[in-house]
């Protein structure tokens, strides 16, 4: 039955002299709720019973509320206004105050520190409780996780692939838990502490609890199982996300030995709680969608589940609760005779200088060498280490994942490898039984394998040894004993090892987690503690072998106190990259990695324009660095071959080069050379241009001079406005061009009256500052033509722009069909190495040289010179223009697909691989609060633009901000970047945008 507005009228009368305004009736699974709000805008719950309903459990249900509005607790609950019992039905009716807030289910994302504070909350609720009993508590309840069995019944109803997937879990329950939940302790609990019923404050805190009908006195830890089987629902890693739930439990209300082992099975226990009802209401009751509403996340997690061995999840949960207990190993035959063997500590670790470049790593063949080489260098019989150690070496696509923060890969190190020749000995440090063996010679696996079992003081433990030879294994079968220190098996060649350069990979295993024959040898970073709890240090494998020396996790971790030293040590105004900094110690193509072996996807860096670390530009570098570094006053062959390459690439006009060390250095030299032309150091300059560090180009950079810190446009200097088409003072594309032109031609006029004439114009091909601005057509003809009318040079800032990244051109200048007198460029022409160069017309150059040499120690070395000449090689030989055309435009194409989808996107723009999108909202104003007069009257959007570069950095995915109000995400990869990460790259934006963005 159902209850008209003028009943619930009535009723409402009857505990409170106000009228009701609205009435909107709730979900729930028995009672009939009402929420109601009142002429003085006050809100209630009205909670109809079914008729005939217990008291007791309804006054138990009062008392658990007020009982919690006694202790400071951060969250608020609904507190009991009255109760009746009304009709002739006899119903219970209550009313309640309203708790306000947004579910915790409907934040997107739900947080890391959401998760933590959902277990703290849960942790509060536990402790809160502990002082408190109730006559009328329940003590058996259908959602008691520790009741699980009682739904079994049930399965039934539910499919024939359902019902065995429940049946293995409930067979394990009363196998595993059931005996053992009597010794858990037990309290009065909340027991529902799910995604709805905790709601979210404005700042996105946890403020409120609602629905205490399950409050029930049961195994306390159940408050926390409940939370941890609904956090683990819509995730791709479950158990990641639960066990933030109990670190955040864990660390107000903490875990207890025996507890921790029952967690898993009490959340599996809950979720069948959850499934069996709803195929049971299914039959029953199919019209109650509310019933059937957590049942297919529900499967789908139990689904996941089905493959997580109890002990993973244990180790997990222990990982941010209880400690480990160690597991001590006593005397055990050495594993390897290293006795009187010269050793070294092997370090290929993701940063390793030893490990050096990815090619000696990438492929298996190379990487043999690579280590064979290592090891003769040291003059060493074996190379050790490995334990714990990050490795670049599976973070390839072939072996990403996606785990709940993006991609993730495995990259720490479980074992222990031993580098030495083929056929060393393997002895077995203690008697046991054979495991389980394998054998898989595919390129990348373990090859042949053998798992010892054995049983110390502690119980049982396993070792397996990787990379042995085939015939190592033809002695051995399953369930075979082993005596201490025999023989056991070999280190097999590259043939029948996997393809690895020949080493034995040993690793110890509290538990076989159901594996045999192979365990995994590495693991995801944010998993790493857990397993290496549950495979413990090897270092007592090989007693001859310091285990100080074995590297582990620990040393990879970022180095703290990087931070602090970095404040005191380094220049003041030096910012640093993200709230929480990345520690970045590789790179690789279009990847940077950080030392937990994290790949990021690199959308931000221009200057390693043919890919980071590219062999061709590394050796031409270690090989010129070895034979010759010295100054270009003498003769030689590098620096005019350079010059020679550079210019084919340029109009015929601009003929004559000076390489400098900087983009700053060759924007100095350029505005030297417009003092020198025309006499004067006055010149134009677009608006939020940036063009160096040193004084002459700060002064023509209103980036720095009209932003934080800066006094303004130096009397020198006038700028234009930014010729921009979308937000910009003229945004007809049509007309743009000439309309910001005449700005030029203003100043040049105001010039022959007041006979402050200018030297040039310095200008950016498409404005990266300003937010990748793409000049509108005709603009640079038009501003040149004005300029050397007057008799100033045009100088083009190709520093971002240039060498072939905006694809149909090599340089940014001839989009617009121009020559300037001077072109610069900095960042790309050493891919990250030092290098710049400033090319101008044989006039200019002429008119330079008056007399005063211009020496530049490092200019032109031959080392910047072999540098430079490989990285315009590799675009060349690699097609780079060509790629950047074709993978710039499908971006392009595809970021203009996803504007379509979002409005929050404004405009995407730019060539090639230099593009950018802007973020405004609603539609052309720019989001956000301030609103700037002297910019034509946009706004800042720097808030969103900022989530998204802070959510795709968490995501795995570098970018940056800029433009006036940082509002535009600029994308100017290397130009490797490939469409696959253009398509990854949308698929991760269209994610974050909708997400909570403002
Ligand atoms: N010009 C432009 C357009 C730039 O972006 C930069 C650097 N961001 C420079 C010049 C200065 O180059 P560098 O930092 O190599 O001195």
């Amino acid at each position: 039955m159902s209850f008209s507005e003028s009943d619930l009228q009535k009723i409402f009368h009857r505990f409170v002299n106000d009228d009701i305004t609205t009435i909107k009736a709730l979900p729930g699974e028995i009672d009939l709720n009402y929420r109601v709000t009142t002429a003085s805008a006050d809100t209630y719950t009205i909670k109809i019973s079914q008729p005939g309903a217990d008291l007791s459990p309804i006054q138990f249900e009062a008392a658990v509320m007020r009982h919690l509005a006694t202790k400071q607790l951060p969250f608020v609950t609904p507190q009991p206004i009255g109760e009746i019992t009304e009709g002739p039905e006899g119903r219970l009716i209550r009313l309640q105050s309203w708790v306000e807030g947004r579910m915790l289910n409907e934040a997107n994302p739900i947080t890391k520190e959401q998760r933590q504070r959902w277990g703290v909350t849960l942790g509060q609720l536990s402790k809160a409780l502990q002082d408190f009993d109730h006559p009328a508590a329940p003590t058996s309840y259908k959602w008691n996780p520790s009741e699980t069995l009682m739904s079994r019944p049930l399965a039934r109803y539910m499919t024939q692939e359902q019902r065995e997937l429940s049946e293995v879990f409930w067979d394990r329950f009363e196998q595993v838990a059931l005996p053992k939940l009597g010794a858990l302790r037990q309290s009065i609990n909340y027991n529902d502490g799910h995604a709805e019923n905790l709601l979210l404050d404005s700042s996105g805190n946890i403020g409120g609890l609602i629905d205490f009908g399950d409050a029930m006195r049961t195994q306390t830890i159940n408050e926390l199982a409940i939370g941890c089987a609904y956090a683990g629902m819509h995730v791709p890693d479950p158990i990641g996300a639960m066990r933030e739930v109990v670190g955040g439990y864990h660390a107000v209300f903490p875990l207890e030995e025996i507890e921790l082992p029952m967690l898993f099975h009490l959340i599996i226990g809950r979720l069948l709680i959850t499934v069996a009802t709803a195929a049971d209401n299914a039959v029953k009751e199919p019209e109650n969608v509310y019933l059937q509403v957590s049942a297919a996340p529900a499967w789908a997690l139990l689904e996941k589940l089905r493959s997580v061995a109890p002990a993973f999840a244990e180790a997990m949960f222990r990982s941010v609760s209880l400690p480990i207990n160690p597991i001590v190993f006593s005397a055990p035959h050495p594993v390897v005779s290293l006795a009187s063997k010269s050793l070294h500590a092997m370090d290929l670790s993701v940063g390793s200088l030893e490990l050096g470049h990815y090619q000696n790593y990438e492929e298996l063949p190379l990487f043999s060498r690579h280590v064979q080489r290592l090891l003769e260098d040291q003059e060493a019989d074996f190379g050790i280490g490995g334990y714990g150690e990050t490795r670049p070496v599976y973070t390839t696509d072939a072996y990403e994942t996606e785990g709940n923060y993006g991609p993730r890969w495995r990259t720490v190190h479980l074992g222990l490898d031993v580098w030495g020749p083929v056929g060393t000995t393997v002895y077995a440090p203690y008697s046991g039984i054979v495991h389980s063996l394998a054998y898989d010679p595919n390129p990348g696996s373990y090859g042949a394998t053998l798992i010892l079992e054995h049983t110390g003081e502690q119980g049982k433990f396993f070792t397996l040894y990787g990379h042995l030879s085939k015939a190592s294994l033809t002695k051995w079968g399953a369930g075979a004993p082993v005596q201490k220190g025999d023989k056991i098996a070999e280190f097999g060649p590259e043939a029948e090892n996997g393809g690895w350069p020949p080493h034995l990979h040993f690793q110890v295993m509290r538990d076989m987690l159901g594996n045999e024959g192979d365990f995994p040898g590495v693991a995801y970073p944010e998993e790493a503690a857990a397993w290496l709890s549950l495979c413990p240090n090897p270092a007592p494998f090989f007693p001859t072998w310091s285990s100080a020396e074995i590297r582990s996790s620990a040393d990879q971790l970022p180095l703290r106190g990087l931070l602090s030293r970095r404040k005191a040590k380094l220049g003041y105004g030096l910012s640093v990259s993200y709230a929480q900094p990345l520690h970045i110690v590789r790179g690789v193509r279009q990847y940077l990695y950080d030392t937990s072996g994290r790949r990021y996807l690199d959308t931000v860096n221009n200057v390693a324009h043919v890919g980071h670390e590219h062999p061709a530009v590394v050796a031409a570098a270690q090989r010129q660095m070895a034979v010759l570094n010295t100054n270009s006053r003498y003769l030689h062959d590098g620096i005019l071959t350079f010059a020679e390459e550079l210019m084919a690439t340029l109009p015929p006009e601009l003929s004559v080069v000076h390489f400098v060390n900087s983009g700053s250095e060759a924007n100095e030299l350029a505005l030297r050379m417009c003092e020198q032309w025309s006499g004067t150091r006055n010149m134009l300059a677009v608006e939020i241009g940036y063009h160096g560090n040193t004084g002459r180009t700060i002064d023509v950079s209103s980036y720095k001079f009209d932003g934080k810190g800066g006094h303004g446009a130096p009397p020198q200097t006038t700028i234009v406005p930014m010729p921009d088409t979308f937000r910009g003072l003229h945004q007809d594309a049509t007309t743009a061009g000439t309309h910001y032109a005449n700005y030029v031609r203003k100043a040049l006029l105001k010039a022959e009256t007041t006979g402050r004439f200018y030297g040039g114009f310095i200008c950016e091909s498409i404005l990266s500052c300003g937010g990748q601005i793409v000049l509108p057509e005709g603009y640079l003809k038009e501003v040149y033509t004005a300029v050397r009318q007057q008799g100033g040079l045009c100088i083009s800032d190709e520093v971002q722009v240039g060498l072939g990244r905006v694809g149909k051109h090599w340089w940014g200048f001839e989009l617009q069909g121009v020559v300037p007198d001077i072109i610069t460029i900095g960042k790309p022409l050493g891919n990250g190495h030092p290098l710049g160069a400033v090319v101008c017309t044989p006039e200019v150059a002429a008119r330079f040289a008056n007399g005063m040499e211009y020496f530049n120690t490092f200019g032109g070395n031959p080392v910047s010179c072999a540098v430079g000449r490989a990285v315009l090689r590799v675009v060349k030989w690699e097609g780079l223009r060509e790629q950047a055309s074709a993978t710039g435009n499908y971006l392009k194409k595809i970021l203009n697909q996803l504007a379509r989808e979002h409005s929050i996107i404004g405009d995407v723009r730019g060539e090639g691989l230099f593009l950018g999108f802007e973020l405004v909202r609603p539609s052309i104003t720019p989001a956000a609060e301030q609103m700037d007069p002297t910019r034509g009257g946009y706004h800042s959007a720097s808030l969103e633009a900022a989530y998204l570069k802070n959510r795709m950095r968490e995501l795995g995915f570098l970018m940056s901000t800029d433009g006036p109000d940082e509002n535009v995400i600029k994308i100017k990869p290397p130009m490797c970047f490939s469409k696959a990460n253009a398509d990854q790259l949308i698929h991760y934006l269209d994610r974050v945008l909708r997400e909570d963005i403002d």
